[in-house]
This record gives C-alpha cells, structure tokens and sequence, in this order.
C-alpha cells in the first residue's frame, strides 16, 4: 500500500508525494551540511498531440521510454518523479554550480529529443526543462517548485525544445504578478478603483445611440487609469476573474435599473464581456439568475459576450450554456468574431443573436483586399444566419463608407467614440445631434 501511494504505476517512478517528502528531507540535509541542489522540471512539448492522435497506448509506452531514459542518464544519489502527466521532475543533489546541471541538462534533451517508433506510429519528441537552484534562487523548497515550474513556462513561451534557468527577470515578473493579484484584491473591495466605462455602439443608418459595450478601467491610486490589458490578463490567471466578472455584472445590472425611467436612456442597449473561466463556472448560470431576482431589469437589454475561440471550445457545453442564458431573456453576442476557428457547421448549432467583427479586420479594411473579403463574408454569414452585426475598431469616415456600402449598419469605435465614463456617455446620448460624430 505504502509503495503504491509513493509510487506512479506506469513508469514505477516515485510521484508527487515521493517528490514533497524527498524535497523537505533534502532541503534539511542541504542547510546542516552547506550543500546545493538543482530541481529541474521536465515536460515534453507535444504530449497531448501525441496522446490524442495515436492513442493512450502510444502515450503511456512514450512515458515509459521517457523515465528509462532519465533513469539511465542520472547517479544514483539523483532522484527522478514523474509529477502529473508527462511532467517529470529530476533532483541533482550535491551540485557546485549552473555548470553541473547543465551537463546533465544537455544529456537529458539528447536522449529524449528523437524519434520514436511505438506501435509502427513514427513521431518526434521534444520538452522543455526549467531549472531553481537550493539555496541560491531560493531557501523555501515550496517556492524553489515553484521557480523550477516558471522557468520551465519561460523555456515554453521562447519556443520550447530549450530549457531555462530561473533568473531575476523570472523573479521580477512573479513579484509585479503577486503584487497585481493584492490590488487587484483590495480594488475590489474599494468599489470606487474598478469603473465601468462605456464604448457606444452606433446605429449608422439612424444616427444614433443604441447601446454600449461595457469596459472596465483600473483607477490605480498610484499607477492612475489602467486598461484591462494590464490587469486581466493577472485576473485570469486566478479565481480572481471571477469576482472582477460578478462585480462588472452587477454593476451593469444596476446600471440598467438606474436608466430604465429615463426616456433618454431606456433603449439602451448594455454588453458585458465574460471571461473563459466565468463562462466555465458551475455558477454562472447562477450568477444571472441571481442578478435578475435583485435588480428585476428586463434582460432583452444586457447582452452577454463571448468570444468566438471561448464558445468554439466546447461546443455540446457552449450550446447548452446559451439555450439557458436565451431561456433567461437575455441576448449573446460572439465577440472577435474571425479571430477563431469556427465551422460553419457548429456556428448554426450555436444560438446567439449578434455577431462582432473583430477589430483586426475593420483596421485595414480600406487597404488590404483579403481583409475587406474576410469582412464581406462576415456580413454574409450575419445575413444568412439572420443575426445582428456589429464592427469594431470604426477608426475612419472611409471604414464607415465601406461598412455601410456591404450592410453593416452597428459600429463601434474610435471614429465615434473611445470608451467614456458614465457621465460623458449620458451627456452624449442625451445631445440631440451627434455632431462630434462627424
Ligand atoms: P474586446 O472585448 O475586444 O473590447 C474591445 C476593445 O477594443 C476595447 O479595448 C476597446 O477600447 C478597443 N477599441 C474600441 N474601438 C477601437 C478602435 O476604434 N480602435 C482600436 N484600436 N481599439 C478600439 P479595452 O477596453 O482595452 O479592452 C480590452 C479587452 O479587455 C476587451 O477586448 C475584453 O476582452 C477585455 N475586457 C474589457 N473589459 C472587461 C470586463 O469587464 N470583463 C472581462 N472579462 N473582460 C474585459
Ligand atoms: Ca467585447
Ligand atoms: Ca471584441
């Protein structure tokens, strides 16, 4: 029993357990007797294609290959684990310096970057290793891990097959992360840092206002007006995402309530992003019922945006999803829509009302004619489907021309507007002619 919870029973290597407890151990005998070790992460870059096209047989013998040759490479006062999937972990003990684990390094990426034949299926393999020094990088052993896996992440983001050290700019990025993700947290709570500023949408053939796409902006007590490039991206990374989306929503709720009496703002129509994670959460569905029951807004006016890669990611789950949200009332629209890989097939299975072409195409629109195609197909596609078409990124009278001239009468865009606080946006709806339009 016991050899069974400390071992991994594909490859008979000690797993994450082993790992933990090795680590602790290690770390003890190090600190009394002055010495450094290294632990290098190991992952192979194309695992999951391999899994997915020739089988789980082919993946689990690839694995196996993979520790026999780690445990040819390394001494015996070494320890490999095989931690998670094809995520192997290798302690050098008793290291001087980078010198000695690069070595070992180098003998590691040679023996498993090849070809391999399992089961008559021919494939090449790669991986990418990242490395933390005991105690020169780091004296905790929970953070070394830790430092070990991002410099493996830094070895895959410069284009794997490679590997990295942990080094100072590693350490930097993780400290300006930690530090984002503590704001962030208490800019939540402050309710007055997180504001919800709003891009109007434009009905070109009318003139007019008819809604706005909500987007959120950080006013940093030090840092001032953040976009959400430089915060969401962190959000994501955690749950954190999922109290920024509660928060976005019930303050567009509350919105709509607010401007529900006024004549002026009545019609207007608000959109929300969703995040991949909230679109994911069990609760989601939830969370707008909940918001629905407090502010008891009609729901024809939020309309609920998804990105074309998120809904295309799990369709049987996208199409369930949506039915509920449409079951509610609500409106979907697929955001950056080009921007993905949709089949034809799946966007009819898709309920969905609006369609938003993605900001990259509308851009050079009056210059690059394979832009302007992918555009008029978009259009088309909105008009068979019989849905809504908005396009963003409107930075041009002649952007507008060419959108009007093939059909595509919702715009959004600098060329009207950039996101505006609530203030201005109301001032502007309510002036009877849109003159800074034009
Ligand atoms: P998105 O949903 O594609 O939003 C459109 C982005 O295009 C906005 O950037 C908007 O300011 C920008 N934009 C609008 N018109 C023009 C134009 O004419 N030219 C150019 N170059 N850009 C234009 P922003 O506000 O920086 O937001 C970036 C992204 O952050 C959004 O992309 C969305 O994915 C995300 N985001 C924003 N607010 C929220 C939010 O409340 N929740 C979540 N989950 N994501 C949000
Ligand atoms: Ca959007
Ligand atoms: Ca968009």
């Amino acid at each position: 029993m016991e050899y069974l919870a400390y071992h991994d029973m594909l490859t008979d290597l000690p797993n994450r357990y082993s790992f933990n407890e090795r680590l602790i151990a290690l770390q003890k005998m190090a600190k009394r007797e002055n010495k450094k070790f290294g632990v290098i992460y190991i992952d192979l870059d194309n695992f999951k294609f391999i899994n997915d096209t020739y089988g789980h047989e082919v993946g689990d013998e690839l694995l196996i290959l993979v520790a026999k040759s780690l445990k040819k490479i390394l001494r015996d006062s070494d320890f490999i684990f095989r931690i998670g999937g094809d995520e192997f972990v290798v302690i050098l003990t008793d290291i001087k310096n980078k010198n000695d684990v690069e070595i070992v390094i180098k003998k590691i990426i040679n023996d498993i970057t090849k070809e391999y034949n399992i089961k008559n299926n021919i494939f090449s393999v790669t991986c990418s290793l990242g490395v933390a020094i005991y105690p020169d990088d780091e004296e905790n052993v929970c953070e070394l891990i830790k430092y070990a896996d991002l410099a493996m992440y830094e070895a895959k983001k410069n284009g794997k097959n490679q590997y990295a050290f942990f080094n100072i700019n590693i350490k930097n990025m993780l400290y300006q992360f930690q530090t984002v993700t503590n704001e962030l947290k208490d800019a939540l709570k402050a309710d007055n840092q997180l504001l919800l500023f709003l891009q109007p949408r434009i009905d070109i053939e009318k003139n007019k206002i008819v809604g706005a796409e909500v987007l959120i902006r950080w006013n940093h007590p030090i840092k001032g007006f953040l976009p959400p490039n430089d915060f969401i991206p962190v959000a994501e990374k955690s749950d954190l995402i999922l109290k920024l989306d509660s928060y976005v929503l019930n303050k567009t709720f509350f919105l709509i309530k607010e401007w529900e009496n006024d004549e002026f703002l009545k019609d207007i129509n608000l959109s929300i992003n969703i995040s991949a994670k909230e679109f994911k959460n069990i609760n989601f569905i939830n969370n707008l019922k909940e918001c629905l029951n407090r502010y008891k807004i009609d729901p024809s006016k939020l309309e609920i945006e998804i990105t074309e890669t998120v809904s295309m990611e799990n369709i049987s789950y996208t199409i369930d999803t949506l039915n509920l949200i449409k079951s509610l009332g609500f409106k979907i629209a697929i955001d950056d829509f080009g921007t993905g890989y949709s089949s034809l097939n799946y966007l009819k299975k898709i309920p969905f009302d609006i369609l938003k072409i993605d900001k990259s195409f509308i851009m050079d629109i009056d210059r690059d004619k394979d832009d302007l195609e992918i555009t008029t197909l978009i259009i088309n596609i909105a008009k068979t489907f019989n849905k809504m078409l908005v396009a963003e990124g409107v930075e041009t009278k002649k952007h507008e021309i060419i959108l009007k001239s093939l059909g595509c009468n919702f715009v959004q865009g600098y060329f009207y507007s950039k996101p505006i606080n609530k203030e201005v946006f109301i001032k502007l709806v309510k002036s009877k002619e849109l003159d800074f339009v034009y």
